[in-house]
């Protein structure tokens, strides 16, 4: 049992707790997901879940990968789902650990369905998805009162592997001055080629942040045109979060973790005083 100063939750023989591990960082993880990850029997995780946080398993659980491995597919997600059934009515305490939030491009909500229909009781502990968390660890808020008051995330990839279906881009372009993009590095020149067809900027800027809140988090600042090639200049890997908006400007006042190593902030990122010093 964890020690908390106040009642956490039973997690008890039989269950599954689905549990979202945060962007990377193993502070990030919550209180209940490492009450969790204290309890369990056996952990079922994801590719993206940080190694630092599966060393927070307490001793003996057995730890199982789900991912993809070197390339080759995912054990297909039917199967995933069997193995939380069968080893719930084994009588282990299931945790399923997934990266970022479990129910957020991240087919938590599949897997919690197939646990409905077999019986099975589960909880749910969302995480701090990338889109996010990611977002503040490269200093850059996903809202801010005077620039956005909508943020869309956006997964650039659907389940066929190609750019999602019926999205449609010119509303989109318009509508939504923050846009988060999950999954979009493949397809990041046609997802940036519709924005701009919808009537963006090709100078808008854009953050493409990887391996968000590890030690080897890369951000690549750019604008919407130039993204695909500043991207494949960088050499920046997956997985990446891409944010476009001025929110991006943000990044020049609030870039905290730069700041730890130097970089020297300005107050006023998107000169928003000077205006109203003239106004
Ligand atoms: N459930 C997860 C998202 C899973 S989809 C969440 O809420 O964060 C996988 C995508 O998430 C990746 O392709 C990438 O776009 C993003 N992602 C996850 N972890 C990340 C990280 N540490 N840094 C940057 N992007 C990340």
């Amino acid at each position: 049992m964890t020690e908390f100063p106040f009642a956490l939750p039973d997690f008890e023989p039989g269950w599954v707790w689905l549990v979202g591990a945060g962007p990377g960082e193993p502070g990030l993880c919550t209180l209940l997901g490492y009450h969790a990850l204290r309890t369990a029997d056996v952990v079922i995780y994801d590719a993206l879940v940080g190694k630092e946080i599966l060393e927070l398993a307490r001793d003996g659980a057995e730890l199982e990968f789900s991912g993809k491995r070197g390339g080759r597919p995912s054990p297909s997600q039917p199967n995933i789902s069997r193995r939380l059934v069968q080893l719930a009515r084994e009588g282990k305490r299931v945790l399923r650990l997934k990266g970022g939030d479990p129910l957020v491009f991240g087919r938590g909500g599949e897997e919690s369905l197939a646990l409905v229909e077999a019986g099975v009781p589960f909880r749910i502990v969302p995480g701090i998805s990338a889109g996010v968390g990611g977002a503040a660890y490269a200093g850059i808020p996903v809202t801010h009162r005077d620039v956005n008051s909508v943020v869309t995330f956006l997964t650039g990839h659907a389940s066929t592997g190609e750019v999602p279906d019926g999205i449609d881009w010119q509303a989109l372009a318009k509508a939504s001055p923050v846009i988060v993009l999950y999954m979009a590095i493949k397809h990041l020149g046609t997802i940036s080629g519709h924005l701009i067809a919808g009537g963006r900027s090709a100078d808008e800027p854009v953050a493409v942040i990887a391996k968000a809140t590890t030690a080897e988090q890369k951000v690549v600042e750019t604008t919407l045109g130039r993204c695909v090639a500043d991207l494949a200049q960088s050499g920046l890997e997956p997985p990446a979060i891409v944010v476009i908006g001025e929110v991006v400007k943000l990044r020049a006042g609030l870039d905290w973790l730069g700041a730890l190593s130097g970089r020297v902030l300005e107050a006023d990122p998107l000169g928003l005083k000077n205006q109203s010093d003239t106004a």
